[in-house]
């Protein structure tokens, strides 16, 4: 799933792309995927880009007071091509959900995919980002300067879930997915199973500043990089998330995983939990 450096990076690539060029035609492919219908998607044909934006997992393309708002969820992507095929696409089992096809230059635009069957890619056509019921509800982007230790601690105060849980709520922290709270929480050396409530001052500011250097890291590695190998990039970065059995770069304990919510987190237990591996509870219960 792409997470804020993904959505990042895709958002600075279609903003040096799209900015200044006019839409010729919209496909809507995959009609389940377009979550509003007034104005519709073609209202954007004629219309040039004139700034590209991220909130949070959101992409948000603007071409005066339209906004092309899109959440890519587990399995989605946007292609750029300067080769589209000149025949108007056709709905059917494929992953193409949406195309845009651009004025100049010539056969230039971009697809947005969703592979897989599980279909859960939104996109939404509004005129102002907040009518999108996820951006709503976005809490602060710890990208924006008004991200302060003191307002990650005051987010953190009374907080009675487990910190894994807190780090992936998107209306606590806009943008941090599975994959990066576990990168982040073996960054701060933390269980991820440790109560947000019960951190004292000096963990609350080593999860801080793990957050930022996580993503600022993975946004700078992914830098200037073809989509296409953005997914890749991100695979190769992390250092325990889907890293199960593996060694941990840091300590060379081996990384483990267990159940969480509706998946499974990796982390090591040597970095993050004195050495003592997590029970699984999914599994205790079973036993019980
Ligand atoms: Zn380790």
């Amino acid at each position: 799933m792409p997470e804020l450096p993904e959505v990042e990076a895709l958002s600075r690539f279609l903003g040096d792309e799209l900015v200044g060029k006019t839409v010729e035609r919209v496909y809507p492919v995959a009609v389940h995927a377009l979550k509003t219908y007034d104005p519709a998607v073609t209202a954007f044909e004629g219309r040039a880009f004139d700034g590209v934006e991220r909130h949070g997992k959101f992409l948000d393309l603007r071409a005066g007071d339209l906004h092309l708002v899109m959440h890519l969820a587990r399995a989605g992507w946007v292609r750029w091509s300067e080769k589209l095929a000149d025949a108007p696409p056709r709905p059917g089992k494929g992953p193409l959900a949406l195309r845009v096809r651009l004025a100049e230059p010539a056969n230039s635009g971009f697809d947005v995919t969703e592979a897989g069957t599980q279909k859960k890619l939104a996109v939404y056509v509004v005129r102002d980002p907040q009518e999108v019921p996820g951006v709503a509800r976005l809490g602060p982007d710890p990208f924006d300067p008004a991200f302060s230790p003191a307002v990650f601690a005051a987010l953190l105060t009374g907080e009675r879930r487990q910190i894994k849980g807190v780090l992936r709520d998107q209306s606590v922290i806009a943008g941090i997915g599975n994959a990066y709270s576990d990168e982040i929480l073996h960054a701060a050396r933390m269980s991820p199973f440790k109560l947000a409530a019960k951190l004292d001052q000096e963990e609350v500011g080593r999860l801080y500043e793990a957050i930022g250097t996580t993503l600022a890291d993975a946004v700078e590695r992914s830098r200037g990089l073809p989509l296409r190998e953005l997914k890749a990039e991100k695979k190769s970065g992390l250092r325990v998330h889907g890293r199960k059995g593996e060694t941990c770069p840091v300590c060379g304990d081996t990384i483990r995983e267990v159940s969480f919510s509706d998946s499974a987190l990796q982390y090591c237990p040597s970095c993050q939990t004195g050495g003592k591996p997590l029970a699984d509870r999914r599994l205790s219960r079973l036993l019980k």
